[in-house]
């Protein structure tokens, strides 16, 4: 009795911040069928038990912002905003986005989550924008907050923090460098590198920016840290593919289906090519695994949207 009492205790304890709800749509990315601009860029809204939340901000300062009357999208009544990592192609809406939406709302955009290393200077140009970007936010009323360990923000709802590099996945340029403050200059790894993680009935659904820690290593984080063992019920975003080898997505394949991923929305760095290789190699079809265009998104109730062209 006692042993059943606390099966069904750790059952109902493991339910307990399952979300009922959720809908992800892309705002930024390259594909476009006509509504709103592409550019080699992420953004998505996220709305979660009726809680909006922006991850990432595309790679111009006005994307957004211009897509938003086009995608029927209003971002004034969001007041958080994930930033995956550094790279110019995921902040640079942010200080516009944080100007406009707070002129509606002072509290719009005005928190953002970000993982720990995002501001290390670096020796090429979009470590500089970086600082420059956070000078901006935080004189607009723009809050950071840095994180280094998994973290719960809302009931169901996580940030990895920083991923351990378990697999050699090396989704980075490899020229870059970060300039510690003792001087040395250590290859940049994008060491901030962070995803959201949000826990449902179904699995795991995982929002990544552009997966420099690699997606393998990721979604085995979230299913050490954040969930132990739980399906992946969905990998949405830039999954930094594009140039991947046939032999990387052989091995990348064999781990979604060790994971038990079931759908796939692969937007921005993923690659088309690494789609419909992925899809093949999953044995996911056209239904569960497609390239995510503006527009397009997840719905937990129905399934993968990508947007017209990529039906
Ligand atoms: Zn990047
Ligand atoms: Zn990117």
């Amino acid at each position: 009795m006692k042993t059943l009492c606390l099966a069904v205790c750790m059952a109902l304890a493991a339910q307990a911040h399952e979300v009922k709800s959720l809908k992800v749509k892309i705002l930024s990315t390259m594909l476009a069928d006509g509504a709103g601009y592409g550019e080699w860029g992420f953004a998505a809204l996220v709305e979660v038990d009726g809680r909006k939340i922006l991850f990432d901000t595309g790679a111009h300062p006005n994307t957004v912002l211009n897509n938003l009357p086009e995608l029927k999208v209003d971002l004034s009544d969001v007041e958080e905003v994930i930033l995956s990592h550094h790279h110019y192609d995921h902040t640079a809406g942010l200080v516009r986005l944080r100007e406009e939406m707070s002129k509606k709302n002072p509290k719009a955009l005005q928190t953002a989550h970000i993982g720990q290393g995002a501001f290390i200077p670096r020796n090429d140009i979009e470590g500089k924008r970086m600082l420059y970007i956070k000078r901006g936010y935080e004189q607009a009323g723009g809050n950071f907050i840095e994180y280094t360990e998994p973290k719960e923000i809302h009931p169901g709802v996580w940030l990895t923090g920083l991923i351990p590099r378990k697999y050699p996945e090396r989704n980075w340029s490899g020229s870059r460098k970060l300039v510690m403050p003792d001087g040395s200059t250590p290859e940049d790894n994008l060491p901030e590198d962070m995803t959201l993680v949000i826990e449902t009935s179904k699995g795991l659904v995982v929002i990544a920016g552009c997966s420099h820690a690699g997606i393998v290593n990721i979604l085995e984080h979230a299913r050490t840290k954040i969930r132990k063992d739980a399906p992946i019920h969905a990998a949405i975003g830039g999954l930094h593919l594009f140039n991947a080898t046939d032999e990387t997505l052989r091995w990348t394949a064999t781990k979604f289906r060790e994971f038990g991923l079931q759908n796939l929305l692969g937007a921005h760095c993923t690659g088309i090519e690494a789609v419909y290789k992925l899809r093949e190699l999953t044995g996911l079809g056209r239904k569960t695994a497609a390239v995510g265009a503006l527009g397009g998104g997840f719905d937990l109730a129905t399934g993968l949207d990508p947007g017209t062209i990529a039906r």
